[in-house]
């Protein structure tokens, strides 16, 4: 059985296909992961939420094709209720997925790798085990974190940081480290950076700020917790948020709004932002979020008007692929922006499914020689705001094409928290790992 130590020590090796006892091979710059077949190949790299889903679609969709998933973790480990697993409302196992079992079902091969290098003139992914060739490519690596706007190339400061103040917004052993921080907090000045948006699932910090100040409350820690918020308010759900900070959590949760960071000096435990200037005890330091390796790689990012990178790939808003390659698709918080009224869908695990499942029925269509209609996603999103009586809040996004073929985007924010939307969040995360993980 694999568990959460496997999750932690794993390195990189073939998943699909290994034989029990493999010799070391050395990898070279023309060493090839699979030599290609008969069928169309779709790669996809990055197994998370959207590629995972992608590559179940596919199968869902009948497409005549070899599908091969490129991921460098061994288990899937979800963010999705890793809030509530930190405070302990949650078990272990409710976070971690076999990504083996699906692979089977569903058809496709799961390698076990790091992806290195994207080289689209050739239509070849490199990989730490070798390149592979594909005819579609859907990119779906998530995020990565941005400590460069905060120390430029200053590696110290980034390597500290990322130690001793994880972040805890990919999946990876930071959730580990935070767990064990609030479990051993004694008290003090507990800071939460906010990321600028666009970030990964928007409300997740404040709920993070919720579980926490529940758990210290509970346990009688005297605790402060302080969120520096680069926004002029708290959004989405910024009502229901507000009324636990203000109704739960008056003493414990200080919300600080237009709060951007200036300098952040993480040896002297100091932060300066625009609106307040921060000595703390511990921290949970959440940088700017930006598209994943693999997107620069492939030199798919955006730019501005004025040059600079967006720092998100940039897609046909539509249709989901890179502007200048139709072959190469972006799933998940990949995405970079698509429609002027609002920018960009939520970096959220509701988003990369519907999308992966959007994209799956797409190249379906393209292979059978059909005609490709758009389809848009939902999102939805539920935020636990008490762990005793367990209560929670929730937001809605719907998606519409309007008349002159832009995409308008209507939210609704359910402020009263209840237990209700507690149980509708398991029914939720139940639906979506039985969509691509059971
Ligand atoms: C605390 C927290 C709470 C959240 N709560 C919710 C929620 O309630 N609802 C919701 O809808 N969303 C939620 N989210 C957001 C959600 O987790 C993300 O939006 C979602 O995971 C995005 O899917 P993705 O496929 O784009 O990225 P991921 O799921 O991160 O998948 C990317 C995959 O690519 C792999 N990868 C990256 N680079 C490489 C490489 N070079 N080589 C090989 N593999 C690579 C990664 O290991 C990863 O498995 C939450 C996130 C956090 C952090």
């Amino acid at each position: 059985m694999l568990n959460r130590r496997t999750f932690i020590a794993a390195g990189a090796a073939t998943v699909a296909a290994a034989p029990a006892i493999a010799a070391p091979v050395a990898v070279t710059s023309t060493t090839m992961l699979k030599p290609k077949g008969k069928k169309p190949r779709i790669v996809i790299a990055g197994g998370g939420w959207g590629g995972l889903s992608a590559a179940r679609h596919l199968h869902a969709q009948g497409a005549d094709a070899e599908v091969v998933v490129l991921e460098r973790n061994p288990i899937f480990w979800s963010l999705p209720m890793s809030n509530k697993w930190l405070i302990d409302v949650l078990n272990t196992d409710y976070l971690l997925h076999d990504m083996i079992g699906p692979s089977r079902k569903y058809g496709y091969e799961l390698v076990q790798t790091e992806v290195t290098g994207i080289e689209r003139d050739k239509k070849i992914v490199r990989t730490s085990q070798g390149q592979i060739d594909y005819d579609f490519l859907i990119v779906a690596g998530g995020i990565r974190n941005g400590y460069d706007a905060w120390f430029g190339n200053d590696e110290k400061a980034i390597e500290f940081t990322r130690r001793a103040y994880p972040s805890g917004y990919t999946a990876d052993a930071e959730h580990v480290a935070i767990k064990n921080k609030i479990h051993n907090f004694k008290g003090g000045t507990m800071v939460m950076t906010l990321p600028p948006p666009p970030h990964r699932c928007p409300p997740s910090p404040y709920e993070r700020a919720c579980v926490m100040a529940w758990y210290f409350k509970k346990n009688k820690i005297p605790a402060k917790i302080v969120i520096l918020d680069p926004k002029p308010r708290i959004m989405p759900i910024g009502g229901g948020f507000k009324a636990a900070f203000d109704e739960l959590y008056p003493d414990i949760i200080q919300h600080i709004p237009n709060a951007k960071v200036k300098e952040v000096d993480p040896f002297n435990k100091k932060i300066v932002t625009t609106a307040a200037e921060v000595k703390f005890d511990d921290a949970i330091l959440m940088p700017p979020h930006q598209a994943a390796d693999m997107v620069w790689r492939a030199d798919l990012i955006g730019k501005t008007a004025d040059g600079k990178p967006t720092t998100w790939a940039e897609i046909h808003p539509t249709m989901l692929h890179a502007k200048e390659d139709p072959n190469v698709y972006l799933v998940g918080d990949v995405m970079g922006a698509v429609s002027k009224q609002f920018g960009y869908y939520p970096k959220s695990a509701h988003v990369a499914n519907y999308i992966g499942k959007i994209v799956a029925i797409y190249i379906a269509q393209r292979l059978k020689g059909q005609e490709v209609k758009t389809l848009l996603p939902d999102n939805l999103c539920y935020m636990m705001v008490s762990g005793e009586p367990k209560e929670a809040i929730s937001v809605q996004f719907d998606y519409e094409i309007m008349p002159d073929g832009t995409i308008s985007q209507k939210q609704i924010d359910i402020d009263i928290r209840s237990a209700d939307l507690v149980e509708e969040d398991h029914k939720w995360a139940q639906r979506m790992y039985g969509d691509f993980l059971a």
